[in-house]
């Protein structure tokens, strides 16, 4: 089976990549909600924050790298931009792979609902 994000990781579904190596894939969002608008992801399935293992410390990092070098290049460090990490059912999250969305492109306001 394995969940949407992970068959994109594998190149079972199509997306539009703009990262892979080792550890990580950066895509961008199929319904973006920023002129930029990207999901890092795990190659490795974790299903949510509340999963993340101690021995992930250093993946977990590597894709805040990702993240930054892809603001870097998408031209939207200087302005700014927003990371977002939604955890289950009232976080938010829809896909069940440990996602970090990269936003910006534009003024995106106050965070908090
Ligand atoms: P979540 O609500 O934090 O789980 O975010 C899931 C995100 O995945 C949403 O912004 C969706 O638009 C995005 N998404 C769902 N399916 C796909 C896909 O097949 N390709 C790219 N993005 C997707």
């Amino acid at each position: 089976m394995g969940n949407i994000f992970e068959k994109i990781v594998n190149g079972e579904m199509p997306a539009d990549i703009v990262h892979q190596d080792d550890r990580v894939t950066a895509f961008r969002d199929i319904q973006p909600k920023a002129p930029t608008h990207i999901l890092i992801v795990p190659n490795k399935v974790i299903p949510t924050v509340d999963d993340i293992d101690e021995a992930d410390e250093s993946l977990i990092g590597h894709m805040f790298i990702v993240a930054r070098d892809l603001a870097r290049r998408e031209g939207i460090a200087e302005d700014g931009y927003r990371l977002v990490v939604n955890c289950r059912e009232h976080g938010g999250q829809e896909v069940y792979h440990l996602h970090v969305h990269l936003l910006g492109g534009r003024p995106l306001g106050a965070m908090l609902p």
